[in-house]
């Protein structure tokens, strides 16, 4: 936050929003003044993503992501403000002035880096050199593990102890250790190394950087994989095993394979199937998913382990799929082999004749999984499958999507698809019901025919050339809390950018507000009477609601349930006679 504003805004307009979102997203096209493409951030076939180059800013108005230049490096690298900032002034050879307090959180987190780099370094070479790594090199032999494969993923060994030692050596302390998720500290002030005996796997973010390791017992522990716990450098929520690895060829298959384990993946990958990645640990989340999304061009495949846990897994992720909106498909091994396992035994061609003949949409595994044990001859198992199966239909917004699902339901349960809508609409009601009363808030930001005559005027007071009228506005003059801030960002410094102004706001007020920048525009108008106009509308509107006030007062004192107060219905008869006079009737 140290760095001067002055040199933000040169990163900012420096920056071409553009053509920074073009790099992430090539189907960004010009359109009129504003470009426009799919956005990013959320699932869908029209595009109503809007950047604005003039303005600097970016909206969707689909699901509401906005912001600055800034804002879309950190939502879509996933990167804190200050790294996305640092990244655009490189882009643009700007060199920033940082203060002593960034530097230190920035080298904190490049020396968490630095620390794991060194430990996959450390593991791999044990796992090569060392005796004692006979026996997990014995297992990856036997579990067919090629050279090339280990220095592709830098599978390492993690000795017993060893780590910290050496890590102590190169002057790294227990503390930072164990800020980097490798050591833990025991209630008696102990430092024992995490990982110990283990077969280990390097988890590496999307730019290649270590942040993480997951490790594979080979003494028969009870915890058969451990990962090491999230740090300031790791979030397990945010990353895939194996998705850096496959970066470069998934132009191949332009698909993505979601396996169970790190064998699958470091397996399938051997085998030259592109885009096989896998989660971290036991979850499977919706910021994954939308990863996912984001590189799964033309289809994703959930491919986990064909026993009752990895079906449980499955049901799991194809909901979260489907909450984000995300059309994705399934298949299955055969009962008790895994996708690493299938490989080595059949090879590559087998693999994928395998994944196109067993492959099913989503709704074809919900049903097995619902239906498939049931006699739904008997009606009430039959409801109740049905409303089972209606609750997944409902999670996809895609409406083509949801014909499909209903008619196969209808297939397979046997049931009348007019049944089904009838439920499903019924849900749909039920839903939005909930829905607006939760999103109340962003609704009412967000909604088409809301816009005030307060946010009338914002809107106008945006357009740089109406900037002279901002001091017109006296203090008190709007009501509007969030009117009232912009007002002051735009008195405060008269030629603020939408952009500017948009960093410094959060959501909800950070979507109201990116609708409306988006939407100023220079009209033709002649500004001193569009301002008249819509100053006067202010006031009338502040009348009106005053005068409102005093009407039901009077009703009251009229009905003798509060006493008579003649300064009110003097006040009252004023207001009345001021609306007449503007030519507005009540
Ligand atoms: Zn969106």
């Amino acid at each position: 936050m140290a760095i001067s504003e002055r040199v933000i805004d040169q990163i900012r307009s420096s920056s071409g929003i553009e053509y920074v979102i073009q790099e992430y997203v090539p189907d960004l096209k010009k359109a009129g003044k504003n470009w426009k493409c799919c956005c990013p951030f959320h699932n869908e076939k029209t595009p109503s993503f809007v950047v604005s180059p003039e303005k600097g800013i970016f909206r969707c108005f689909g699901c509401g992501a906005a912001g600055d230049v800034f804002k879309f490096v950190m939502l879509i690298e996933n990167i804190p403000w200050i790294e996305a900032v640092r990244k655009l002034a490189q882009k643009s050879g700007i060199t920033i002035q940082e203060s002593k307090e960034d530097k230190v959180a920035l080298s904190e987190k490049a020396r968490l880096f630095e620390i794991l780099e060194s430990a996959a370094k450390f593991y791999h070479r044990c796992f090569i050199e060392t005796s004692a790594a006979k026996t997990a090199r014995d297992y990856a032999q036997s579990r067919g593990l090629s050279d090339a494969t280990i220095e592709k993923f830098s599978i390492g060994y993690a000795p017993n102890g060893k780590l910290l030692e050496s890590a102590l050596k190169k002057g790294y302390s227990y503390e930072e250790l164990a800020k980097a998720g490798l050591a833990v500290k025991t209630d008696s002030g102990r430092f024992f190394e995490y990982m110990s005996d283990r077969l280990v796997f390097p988890i590496l973010d999307i730019q290649g950087r270590v942040i993480a390791f997951g490790g594979r017992t080979l003494t028969n522990s009870k915890t058969k994989y451990l990962n090491t716990p999230e740090t300031p450098v790791y979030s397990k929520s945010a990353n895939l095993y194996g998705l850096f690895q496959t970066l470069q060829d998934l132009k191949k298959d332009k698909r993505i394979i979601l396996l169970e384990g790190y064998m699958d993946v470091v397996m399938t990958q051997q085998y030259g199937v592109s885009g096989a990645v896998a989660s971290l640990g036991t979850s499977f989340t919706a910021q994954q998913a939308k990863l996912i999304a984001r590189y799964g061009e033309s289809e994703i495949i959930v491919l986990f382990d064909s026993d009752d846990a990895g079906r449980s897994a499955t049901y799991r992720a194809l909901e979260i799929f489907a909450d984000n909106d995300i059309p994705v498909k399934t298949a299955s091994m055969p009962e008790g082999v895994d996708p690493d396992e299938y490989l080595l035994e059949h090879g590559r061609q087998a693999f994928d004749n395998l994944l196109k003949a067993k492959s099913k949409t989503a709704i074809d595994f919900m049903i097995e999984r619902i239906a498939g044990g049931n006699d739904i001859k008997i009606p009430s198992a039959k409801a109740k499958a049905a409303s089972v199966l209606l609750d997944f239909i409902i999670k996809n917004k895609n409406a083509i999507i949801q014909r499909d699902y209903i008619k196969e339901v209808s297939q397979r349960l046997n049931l009348e698809e007019e049944i089904l809508w009838q439920e499903l609409k019924k849900r749909k009601i039920f839903k939005t019901e909930r829905i607006t009363k939760q999103d109340l808030l962003i609704k009412n930001t967000d909604g088409k025919d809301d816009v005030s005559i307060e946010d009338k005027m914002i809107r106008f007071l945006l357009q740089p050339e109406s900037r002279n009228f901002v001091d017109k506005i006296e203090e008190g003059f709007l009501t509007s809390e969030r009117c009232i801030k912009i007002h002051g960002f735009l008195s405060g410094k008269k030629d603020i950018t939408a952009a500017e102004i948009l960093s410094k706001l959060e959501s909800p007020e950070a979507q109201w507000f990116s609708k409306l920048a988006i939407e100023a525009d220079s009209g033709s108008g002649d500004l001193e009477e569009i301002f008249g106009v819509l100053y006067k509308d202010i006031e009338i509107e502040k009348i009106e609601n005053r005068r409102k006030e005093l009407e039901k007062e009077i009703l009251l004192m009229s009905e003798g349930k509060v006493a008579g107060n003649a300064e009110k219905i003097k006040e009252y008869k004023l207001l009345t006679s001021k609306i007449k006079g503007s030519g507005k009737k009540k």
